[in-house]
């Protein structure tokens, strides 16, 4: 198998299902039930999750909002999806840990890196809430810096899309997927992975990101056995 230890970057939409707002059970009992399989064989899985849901920051900075505490609720947004989370993948039994990056202690788990590394060598799925614990970063932001921090093999960012592609392939008909594309060409040819912060922050750990469509049913599976789907950015 590839890849020993993963991190998984839900966003908070994937969450959503077909509804227009908040949290489908169906959709969030598939994917534990698939990231179960992927525990089974072995892979150790941390996983960081999305809130745009429920909030996001800038959207209530638009509206007139103070971006700080915009932020902080669309912190507290991903918390609150990583509960969910969390409960999902215990009804199918998998252990897991949720750990938060701001203090809410009766809840969660403070970040505390060694414990996370710990947890994942016990088969333990650690969720990992409230992003950065800091206003103006995003969740894949988060994604890669506790990806580095656990020395996770790979990001696998699950999207709704399969993969990168040279132009929209909803506005495109010519455009095309790569099956691999290196960090420098992404950045060449304008493509968008990740926001900027994150994406540098990949590239410079030489962290590779795999961007794959998570609501396609077995893919997760696919994806950890070797199998090539989705696109991976690498050096
Ligand atoms: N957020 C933040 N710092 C972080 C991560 C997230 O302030 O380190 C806030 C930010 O307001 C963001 C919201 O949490 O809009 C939800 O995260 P994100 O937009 O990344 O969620 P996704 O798009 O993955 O659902």
């Amino acid at each position: 198998m590839p890849y020993k230890r993963i991190l998984l970057k839900l966003s908070g939409e994937a969450l959503m299902g077909e509804r227009q707002y908040g949290i489908d059970p169906i959709r969030i009992a598939e994917y534990a039930e698939e990231i179960k399989e992927a525990v089974g064989m072995g892979i150790e899985i941390a996983i960081v999750i999305g809130g745009g849901n429920i909030f996001r920051g800038l959207s209530g900075a638009s509206q007139g909002m103070d971006r700080v505490q915009a932020d902080h609720m669309g912190m507290l947004a991903t918390v609150i999806n990583g509960l969910a989370l969390q409960s999902a993948l215990e009804e199918t039994g998998v252990q897991t840990r949720l750990q938060s990056a701001i203090q809410i202690n009766e809840v969660a788990e403070p970040f505390i890196r060694r414990r996370a590394m710990r947890h994942l060598e016990k088969g333990r799925v650690v969720i990992f809430g409230g992003g950065t614990g800091n206003p103006y970063f995003t969740t894949d932001s988060a994604a890669v810096l506790r990806a580095i921090e656990i020395e996770a093999d790979v990001i696998l960012k699950g999207t709704r899309v399969d993969g990168i592609y040279s132009s929209d392939p909803e506005k495109d008909k010519t455009a095309t997927k790569f099956d691999t594309i290196s960090f420098k060409d992404v950045l060449t040819k304008g493509l968008k992975v990740m926001d900027t912060t994150a994406f540098t922050l990949s590239q410079e750990n030489e962290l590779p990101i795999v961007v794959f469509d998570m609501n396609k049913k077995g893919n997760l599976i696919k994806l950890v056995s070797g199998e090539n789907i989705g696109t991976t950015v690498n050096i």
